[in-house]
């Protein structure tokens, strides 16, 4: 029965995403669509306006969070390892470990397993539940990293440079520039468990998603708005953490002579961090690097790789050579990390 189905009858990419005909859904979206599986709640995976939207309840509150609470006219919410139906379909979402609520959408039907991991990386994250392998005919994977020059460092190393340069410059503020889903908490824990002790300052746009972690239970210990009005010599030796455009535009002159970090995979990529005129560039991301990528595939050993949203080429060089059959399946819409720094993502800034 299997050699009957090929994998592109459960699923295939469409303008609007990728669409599964026998069950009748899209998988992330990028227009508004009757049903849809959200993998996680990044702005460019999770776009309001869907029928009805399936996803973790995690995911389903950030999204509540971000666009209201009419984003969608139904919740489906499917915790990590419940099965749910789609016309003869099963859908499981199970950790990808990449955002608070993130999954990776395992499709089943007919004896078929397809995985879609939506972002994922597989080191530790103390602000959400780890990537689960699951043996499949094809896995999906993003491509963000997807070169061999993509190595990121250790996060702890990087959370060490940031206060070694706080200890080195007691007299200036240190904005980092961190994403509102995700990086920003994770950050603020990496730093709880170097042991900063401090308040850490928040720009208006990550309060309120901060709340959403602390609730579902993250804790981050003492958080402080960021003043509202420039003064002068404003929070020397303290940091201070706000959306990455924020770093750049007027809102960071209120603080006096600061110095700018910026943490985000990029920043591994020296030409990005001058282009940002970021000083403390911290190669902290939310996605696997070339040797996360390769060592899932190798674990994993899918019949098929299908490779999306990224740098696809020199990862289907790497199946080519170690004997693996994968594509690209260049789906668009999706932007290079997480997609949190678009204007629509920003329209909720505050001060
Ligand atoms: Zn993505
Ligand atoms: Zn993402």
């Amino acid at each position: 029965m299997r050699s009957m189905i090929r994998p592109e009858d459960l699923l295939c990419p469409r303008p609007a995403g990728l669409y599964c005909p026998p069950g009748d859904f899209y998988i992330d979206p990028v227009r508004p669509v009757a049903r849809a599986v959200i993998t996680h709640g990044h702005a460019d995976h999770a776009r309001p306006g869907h029928g009805a939207v399936a996803a973790t309840p995690q995911t389903l509150r950030i999204m509540a969070e971000r666009y209201g609470e009419a984003f969608a006219e139904r919740r489906e919410p499917a915790d990590y390892g419940q099965t749910f139906g789609r016309d003869g379909v099963e859908v499981t979402l199970v950790p990808a470990g990449h955002v608070l609520g993130s999954a990776q959408a395992v499709v089943r039907w007919r004896g078929l397993t397809m995985v879609v991991s939506g972002d994922y990386k597989r080191r530790r994250d103390p602000t959400c539940a780890p990537f689960e392998p699951v043996p499949c005919d094809v896995f999906i994977s993003e491509a963000t990293f997807g070169l061999p020059v993509f190595t990121h460092p250790d996060d702890a190393g990087e959370i060490a440079r940031l206060l070694r340069s706080v200890a080195q410059f007691p007299e200036r503020a240190h904005l980092v520039g961190a994403y509102a889903l995700g990086k920003a908490q994770r950050v603020i824990r990496l730093l709880r468990e170097a042991g900063w002790t401090r308040p850490v300052y928040v720009h208006g746009a990550l309060e309120r998603l901060n709340r959403l972690y602390e609730s579902e239970g993250v804790a981050l210990g003492p958080i402080e708005p960021a003043p509202l009005a420039p003064c002068s010599g404003a929070l020397p030796g303290e940091i201070v953490l706000a959306p990455p455009s924020a770093i750049a535009d007027r809102w960071a002159r209120r603080f006096a002579d600061p110095v700018t970090a910026f943490a985000s995979g990029w920043m591994g990529v020296r030409a990005r961090a001058r282009q940002r005129g970021v000083e403390l560039p911290l190669v902290i991301s939310d996605h696997a690097d070339w040797a996360e990528l390769i060592a899932t595939f190798t674990e994993l050993r899918p019949g098929e790789l299908w490779i999306t949203h990224g740098r696809e080429e020199g990862l289907l060089r790497w199946a080519e050579l170690n004997g693996m059959k994968a594509r690209a399946l260049r789906l668009v819409g999706y932007e290079d990390e997480g997609g949190e720094d678009a204007p629509a993502a920003q329209a909720t800034e505050r001060a």
